[in-house]
């Protein structure tokens, strides 16, 4: 029986995409009884589930989201039997402990890559081209306008930002999504230029990366700093003035923003290449970083999977599928709940607008 006349080997259920010859679920929104986990960010791993499996990378990241839960943190590209489905991860590059699942059933090959990017990113294990039969991918930025810049390009433009402002004696406020984001600007912007300060919600996945042996710059609390200077009897703004503050866009407005003198802002994000998102923001920069890949590698990876079929999930659909059509790549649009990376994700609303 050729592969396209038997039963899909994934089909889309309440509870989210799942594998009936395994019994599992990938991702799932609605708790399941086995979930296979892309990664950690809240839209792909959610709660109460009852048993996760998981790349061994990001079992730390997961357990820290997710506090005690049963899971098998399995090594990249080890297989493991799933009621005879067999099962692998593969790095994403998307974040620390990324994956996508490769599942193959009766010769057939099916890989759901999760959220992924093809650009050098210290922080994670690079992507890795994992062919299939059927390749269901994510299409966060699947517009042409989307081509990011190489990533030394946007850390020279921040670095030179946060220079300018130490030397004029301002705090650089950097807004960035907590879990993957600001862990690699912390690895790629140049610590020499003055102190960091970040945010706890920050602070607390760093122990995490660095647990996992991932390095990164030495990084404070704010309370750490005032503490020191306390300590000195001399409560001087000076560390604070010449910092790079990394905060979640949560803590815009807070108080604890507002112990920063004379801050400069800007917020990094792959939305930033969008003008009304950086208007919204109202930040004095925008820098283009993003940990999903551009239009160009969408197409690099859909090639490189060699799928005969893709399925296009998460974010820009439609221009995806009508493209895959055109190069003659059966192509399909699968309907998904992810709301994106703690709101960098889904395109249907621009995620950097203010939330009611
Ligand atoms: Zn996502
Ligand atoms: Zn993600």
């Amino acid at each position: 029986m050729s592969p396209s006349a038997r039963p899909p080997l994934l089909t889309l259920q309440v509870q989210g995409l799942y594998c009936e010859a395994g019994d599992f679920f990938v991702d799932p929104w609605r708790p399941v009884d086995r979930a296979v986990i892309t990664h950690a960010h809240a839209d792909h791993a959610r709660s109460g589930h009852r048993h996760y499996l998981a790349a061994a990378p990001g079992a730390g990241v997961l357990r820290a989201r997710l506090g005690e839960i049963s899971l098998q943190a399995q090594p990249y590209r080890e297989p493991v039997d799933i009621n005879g489905v067999r099962v692998s991860l593969h790095p994403a590059g998307h974040v620390l402990g990324s994956a996508q699942v490769r599942i193959e059933h009766r010769g057939e090959v099916w890989v759901v890559s999760g959220d992924y990017k093809l650009q050098r990113d210290p922080t994670c294990e690079a992507f890795e081209p994992v062919p299939c039969n059927t390749f269901v991918s994510e299409s966060t930025f699947g517009l042409p306008i989307y081509r990011w810049a190489p990533p030394s390009q946007v850390f020279a433009e921040i670095d030179a930002w946060w220079a300018a402002n130490a030397a004029a004696g301002r705090a650089s406020v950097l807004y960035c999504y907590s879990f993957g984001k600001a862990q690699r600007i912390l690895a790629g912007v140049d610590a020499s230029i003055g102190p960091i300060v970040c945010h706890g919600a920050i602070e607390s996945l760093n122990r995490v990366y660095r647990v996992a042996g991932v390095r990164l710059p030495d990084t404070a609390l704010l309370s750490d700093v005032t503490r020191a200077a306390t300590d000195r009897q001399t409560p001087d703004p000076q560390p604070l003035s010449r910092a790079l503050v990394l905060a979640p866009p949560s803590a815009a407005g807070t108080s604890w923003l507002r112990r920063f003198p004379d801050p400069s802002d800007a917020f990094a994000s792959g939305w930033m290449a969008l003008r009304g998102a950086r208007r919204r923001r109202a930040c004095d920069r925008g820098f283009v970083l993003s940990d999903h890949a551009d239009w160009p590698g969408l197409q690099q990876a859909i090639g490189e999977s060699r799928a005969q079929r893709v399925f296009v999930t998460h974010g820009q659909v439609a221009v995806m599928v009508r493209w895959l059509g055109e190069q003659g790549i059966e192509a399909g649009a699968l309907p998904t709940q992810f709301e994106g990376d703690e709101g960098e994700g889904d395109a249907r609303a621009d995620p950097t607008a203010p939330r009611s």
